[in-house]
């Protein structure tokens, strides 16, 4: 069928297009994992087990798009937003332990509405969501407890960045397009577990793998784990 060539088409396009990011610096984003060994694996660039469907890069796209969405949402609100298109990156530090490890932020709130309680500068994070995440996240309880990768993000970012005020959580349901937003204390403690995990990973040598999440490869993180064959077999 015609119709079926050109969905083809795009599928083989957007593989084709998207450039793996093949970063020299171990990512923030990456160090809320569980398992040492799945950060070691990112961060070294290892091929996961079967690359990514067309499906999970328009996934991944998604959460640009809606990122840009939320900041064009916050400037009308009248936030006065910096991110890396409206300054220099050189002027945002993003990168951390001489360069070794970094990430990118999605921005900083530097003024905005006076709203009793909201000081100024603070980090602004967004995630686009399908419905389960969304359950999951709209939960009133601290978002250490809700996902470990979000929050560890976060806490490095704002402790690196010297951000101590509450930053702002956005989350976009990508079903229903509502919008939750809610304020992330600064945990100094937490943000010092995060800094201590990233110089461990950092000093692991070359030929020295990290330790397994557990030692059974049944365990329900290394069923969901893309590098499952590299790990065990
Ligand atoms: S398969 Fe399990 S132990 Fe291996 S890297 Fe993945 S999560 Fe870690």
């Amino acid at each position: 069928m015609v119709s079926e060539n050109v969905k083809q088409l795009l599928d083989e396009a957007i593989v084709r297009n998207t450039i793996r990011e093949d970063r020299d610096y171990l990512g923030v984003s990456i160090l809320g994992y569980n398992c040492l060994r799945k950060i070691q694996y990112s961060w070294k660039y290892t091929a996961p087990d079967s690359t990514h469907s067309a499906k999970t890069l328009r996934i991944f796209q998604r959460g640009h798009l809606f990122e840009e969405m939320v900041a064009t949402y916050l400037r009308n609100a009248g936030f006065e937003l910096i991110t890396e298109k409206t300054r220099k990156l050189e002027d945002l530090p993003l990168d951390f332990m001489d360069g070794n490890f970094g990430g990118h932020a999605d921005g900083i709130i530097v003024s905005g509405p006076a709203i009793e309680g909201l000081s100024y500068p603070f980090l602004w994070e967004n995630k686009a969501v399908g419905v389960k995440s969304w359950t999951n996240l709209i939960k009133e309880i601290p978002l250490r407890e809700k996902d470990n990768t979000y929050a560890t993000q976060i806490a490095v970012y704002q402790a690196m960045l010297g951000l101590p005020n509450p930053a702002l959580f956005t989350v976009v349901n990508s079903n229903t397009m509502e919008i939750h937003c809610e304020f992330v204390e600064l945990d100094t403690e937490f943000a010092q577990k995060a800094l201590d995990k990233a110089h461990l990973i950092l000093s692991s040598t070359e030929n020295e793998l990290l330790p397994r999440v557990s030692n059974d490869s049944d365990y329900f993180e290394c069923k969901m784990c893309s590098y499952k064959q590299t790990c065990w077999e």
